[in-house]
């Protein structure tokens, strides 16, 4: 149904999940007949899709949408939408109509696929269409996707997350926990390989629970079937949860000759009192049982993580448990973040808010250590040549990029187009995180 003609732009927040159902509504819209622009000020439809998991991402979004207002004006046909985690409370939806009174379109997760009803039927009003559904509905399949990021695809096997993290808004604005049918996962991920992607990432809050509301599979049996799959691709998946990472998974990930040696696993304190006062549901004993497990079966599997400082009531003893874990384990890599009041959590009324001074001081000294590990890390690379899946060109660096199975970013020069090829690099020299080299035959 191309019926029309011109321009969107899509401004995305927050994480990969974000990201994959921009890359939906960018199918929907181009199904439509738009094209894509990522430029603002040319286009006929501008498409906020937000994020609510920290309050800095919220404040980008309301800034961002505020300084469309001029546009607006000059351009009375524009087309404004906001979607996604910020919208999907109904408060705030009702808030950022009140506030951005210019806004067309504002719609939430749990409806993302309704979005072109809900634009055709804007473009029949002159009112405001403002839809946010209070639950979830089922595993819906056929949306169109636009891919952004080839030779990488994302595909999406649950959505929403039942484990209620007590500083975590996303059980509220995702919902429940679904799982997409095998079959459905599986096919995609053969059409992808078919059109010549070269790495799947599976997305979903916490893959690991895949399946629990499906009989007689899960993630471990997902992982099995789609490295059956023939073509040569490599195979991710994120984000895990400790708690329902185990062998049987561990093994599935061992034997897959697709999947890379990079497991990311958020550990987000190293203080016992705090993973149970953020409702983690595992300790820190059981964590390093499940490194050392991991190790055990794939030796050199690159452990990434995220942590929090910051959480309530932290004390600089809780933070030094902390700094304890990631010194024993040496991360390959951490996202570090300073803990954000997330309003309708648990975590938000509970007493013993950390000032933020005391937060940033922790977070500066965890990045020195963890980026000190990183150094030591990447040393071990000078002089070997590593298998890099090309995927993107550096315009400031003038070099080539991709990453490793172990997801060590790599760049180096070529006089010929390299994307979505594997090319094996030969690391001349290593600095923080990434890695340089030259492309060897
Ligand atoms: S597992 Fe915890 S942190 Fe992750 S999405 Fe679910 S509630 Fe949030």
């Amino acid at each position: 149904m191309k019926n029309f003609n011109g321009n969107f732009c899509i401004i995305t927040y927050g994480c990969q999940m974000n990201l994959h159902e921009s890359e939906k509504i960018a199918g929907i819209l181009s199904d439509l007949g738009y094209n894509q622009t990522f430029d603002q000020n040319n286009s006929d439809v501008i498409v906020f899709n937000t994020c609510c998991i920290r309050e800095n991402a919220e404040q980008r979004a309301e800034g961002n949408i505020g300084a469309l207002k001029k546009l607006k004006k000059s351009n009375k046909n524009l087309i404004i939408a906001v979607g996604g985690c910020m919208t999907q409370q109904k408060e705030y939806a009702k808030s950022l109509h009140e506030k951005f009174p210019f806004v067309d379109i504002i719609f939430g997760t749990h409806n993302l696929e309704d979005f072109k009803e809900l634009f055709l039927k804007k473009l029949q009003s002159k009112k405001p269409v403002i839809s946010i559904e209070d639950k979830e509905g089922d595993v819906r399949e056929g949306t169109p996707n636009l891919r952004n990021s080839f030779p990488n695809a994302w595909v999406n096997i649950t959505y929403g997350c039942n484990n209620f993290c007590t500083y975590c808004i996303v059980p509220y604005v995702r919902g429940r926990e679904r799982s997409r049918a095998p079959q459905d996962i599986i096919n995609e991920c053969k059409s992808l390989i078919k059109d010549g992607y070269k790495e799947i990432t599976l997305l979903g809050q916490n893959v690991n629970s895949y399946g629990n509301d499906l009989q007689g599979v899960n993630f471990a049996y997902l992982i099995d079937e789609i490295s059956k799959i023939e073509g040569d691709f490599r195979l991710r998946f994120m984000t895990n949860h400790p708690k329902d990472f185990n062998e049987q998974l561990i093994k599935a990930i061992a034997n897959s000759t697709k999947t890379c040696k990079s497991v990311h696993l958020p550990v987000q304190a190293g203080s016992n009192r705090i993973l149970k006062l953020m409702n983690r549901r595992y300790t820190r004993e059981d964590y390093l049982d499940k490194v050392d497990l991991l190790r055990k079966y794939i030796p050199d599997v690159s452990i990434t993580t995220d942590i929090m400082v910051g959480f309530p009531t932290e004390t600089e003893e809780d933070f030094l448990d902390t700094v304890d874990l990631v010194e024993t384990v040496k991360f390959a890599g951490a996202f570090t973040f300073i803990y954000s009041k997330r309003k309708g959590t648990p975590a938000a009324t509970m007493d013993g808010q950390i000032p933020i001074e005391v937060a940033t001081k922790r977070i500066v000294k965890l990045i020195d250590i963890q980026n000190s590990i990183n150094r030591e890390q990447s040393k071990g690379y000078k002089g070997k040549t590593v298998e890099i899946l090309c995927e993107g060109f550096d315009d400031k660096k003038k070099m080539y990029l991709g990453r490793d199975t172990y997801g060590r970013m790599a760049y180096f020069s070529s006089d010929v187009d390299l994307i979505g090829q594997f090319v094996n690099v030969k690391i001349t020299k290593t600095g923080g995180i990434s890695l340089i080299g030259e492309v060897v035959k």
